[in-house]
């Protein structure tokens, strides 16, 4: 197979989502999240010495810790002053990532956070018209219903895990997908049923995969279960990913 040969640099591999990892010099491009006010910082870096795009976030496990963030306004207002401060970068192209995290939300306290947080930033993105690169860990349901709420158009739900009906759901109200280098029954049914025009492919390296490289084994996945040829996969993904990103979608 040509493919085979090709050396991952010559593709047109788009990471949806990932954050500092070392396969990012051998993608062509990539959108490097945040998940608080240090990862944003690290976010950035890497997409300028990269050239790939970056977000900004705060992610639900994360603002849910009290310990680390006593006055979770203050903290808040300190990255959407981040986010504002950014601005203006060609390479800032979205809030992310964001969200709700049922798996890591042990009590009612924390499920309160999360959602104080995912709002909050939402009604941010929505300030500055960015589309949302959502965490949705267990709680994928609850974050299409807030989404649709706030008549949101513009979200990509990372690693999606949640089943066929909230994909078609997701899909519905204009979401993308994205679809990490990890199989799964379900996953195989989202592939095969959800139009290619609504996918995406990520390896959230270095937690998930260990590198954006990886996010050809997602690729594979999609071009085995629809039956298109990996190429194609790889130029449409990245295409809708383009798309997505791009400031005046
Ligand atoms: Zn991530």
């Amino acid at each position: 197979m040509l493919l085979k040969q090709t050396p991952t640099t010559d593709l047109n591999l788009f990471d949806a989502h990932c954050h500092y990892n070392e396969g990012l010099a051998k993608i062509k491009n990539a959108t490097i999240s945040g998940y608080n006010y240090k990862t944003n910082l690290e976010a950035k870096k890497a997409a300028e010495k990269f050239n790939k795009y970056y977000s900004l976030g705060f992610a639900p496990q994360e603002l849910q810790r009290k310990e680390l963030y006593l006055n979770l306004e203050q903290e808040i207002e300190k990255i959407k002053k981040q986010i504002e401060q950014n601005i203006s970068e060609a390479k800032f192209v979205a809030i992310g990532e964001v969200g709700l995290d049922k798996h890591w939300a042990k009590t009612e306290e924390e499920s309160q956070r999360q959602k104080i947080g995912f709002e909050k930033f939402i009604k941010i993105s929505q300030e500055y018209n960015l589309p949302l690169v959502i965490h949705s860990r267990d709680a994928e349901e609850e974050c299409i219903e807030i989404l649709k709420n706030f008549k949101i158009k513009k979200a990509l739900l990372h690693c999606f895990g949640g089943n066929l009906k909230q994909a078609q759901q997701a899909v519905e109200a204009g979401f993308y997908i994205s679809i990490p280098p990890i199989k799964s029954k379900e996953r195989k049914k989202i592939i095969q049923k959800i139009p290619i025009e609504f996918l995406m492919i990520e390896s959230d390296a270095p937690y998930l995969a260990k590198s954006s490289i990886q996010t050809i084994n997602s690729a594979k996945m999609i071009s085995e279960y629809k039956a298109i040829e990996i190429e194609k996969v790889i130029e449409q993904t990245a295409a809708n990913a383009e798309k997505f990103f791009a400031k005046n979608f």
